[in-house]
């Protein structure tokens, strides 16, 4: 019974050409981007993602240049997830702008800063896709019917793709989606999912727990104080046993690995490693968690 065994037919990604015809603001540092492919299949599942090449931009072009010697290497193309779901009309990612931490980030980010701040409607660019193995299996229904979404911050996005698919489909599954994000300010799709679990009480309960928010008027019994802890993910996972996690957010880097082994001193777990480890202290096998790390 293992996610990963999910046939997911490894298609070749395709380059498309596609047409940025909105940029809707979500938060104060996240957009949508809602790409027109001009008529190209989408034929993409929830929870892939596409790949965007920085050196195609010519406003990037110093900075790429730039980073790439300071780096000694030729920068990466950045993956997206889908935030929209195949049954949408609209193809749509979400960017978070990348923070730049004077003496703690080490080089400015190149291209979330630019999707998210560079007014693009109307500008072309090209996008690969659709990739990605963070999909639910054919026979999901077969192996649970509890999907458990635990996401932090941008993280939500292939999440939210599976959520609004799987609804879509009509799916036997329940779905809970539990959010750690800083603030309420912070909150990507709080509207949307707030009318998800409206329209579909009976399939679809929506948790979010805020680390640093200090309006108490926002806390209750749907939106906890803290992170996601252990206590919790015992209380809303009672079927540990069966459910199925699909886990996505920041998680240690490479660069934080290198550092940690020139200095010695351990890296710091980030969402990914800290609720991998409540969910192993559950008895939850890794079989029955997907994961996907940002960062
Ligand atoms: C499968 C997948 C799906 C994703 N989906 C989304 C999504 O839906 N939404 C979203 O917002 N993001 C998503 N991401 C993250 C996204 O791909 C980018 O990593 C993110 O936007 C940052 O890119 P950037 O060019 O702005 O920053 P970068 O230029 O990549 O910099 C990011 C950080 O890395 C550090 N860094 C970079 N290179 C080095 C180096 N050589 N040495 C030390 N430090 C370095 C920088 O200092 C900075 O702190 C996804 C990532 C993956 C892998």
């Amino acid at each position: 019974m293992s996610v990963e065994a999910a046939p997911a037919r490894a298609k070749k990604p395709v380059e498309y050409e596609a047409t940025v015809t909105e940029v809707r603001r979500d938060t104060h540092d996240t957009v949508t981007l809602f790409l027109d492919l001009e008529g190209a299949p989408r034929d993409y599942k929830a929870g892939q993602f596409l790949n965007i090449d920085p050196h195609q931009f010519p406003a990037l072009a110093r900075l790429c240049a730039y980073l790439q010697e300071h780096k000694g290497r030729r920068e990466p193309i950045r993956s997206y997830s889908l935030a929209s779901a195949p049954h949408e009309p609209r193809l749509a990612i979400t960017v978070k702008d990348e923070e730049f931490i004077p003496g703690l980030t080490q080089y400015p980010p190149l291209l979330s800063p630019y999707l998210v701040h560079g007014h693009l409607v109307g500008t072309r660019m090209k996008v690969t896709g659709f990739l990605g193995p963070y999909v639910l299996p054919e026979d999901v229904t077969q192996r649970t019917d509890h999907l458990v979404h635990l996401v932090a911050g941008s993280g939500a996005v292939p999440n939210f793709s599976i959520l609004k698919d799987a609804l879509h489909r009509e799916l036997p599954l329940r779905h809970t989606f539990l959010f750690s994000n800083k603030t309420w300010g912070d909150i990507l799709y709080r509207d949307e999912l707030a009318a998800l679990e409206r329209a579909h009480p009976e399939r679809l309960r929506v948790v979010h727990t805020l680390t640093r928010e200090t309006d108490a008027s926002h806390f209750g019994p749907t939106v906890r104080k803290g992170r996601v802890g252990q206590a919790l993910l015992e209380e809303l996972l009672p079927d540990f046993e069966t459910c199925l996690v699909y886990a996505c957010g920041p998680a240690i880097t490479p660069w934080d690995r290198r550092k940690a082994l020139e200095t010695r001193t351990p890296a710091t777990p980030r969402f990914i490693e800290a609720v991998l480890g409540h969910l192993h202290a559950l008895g939850i096998p890794d079989k029955r968690i997907k994961r996907e790390t940002y960062g």
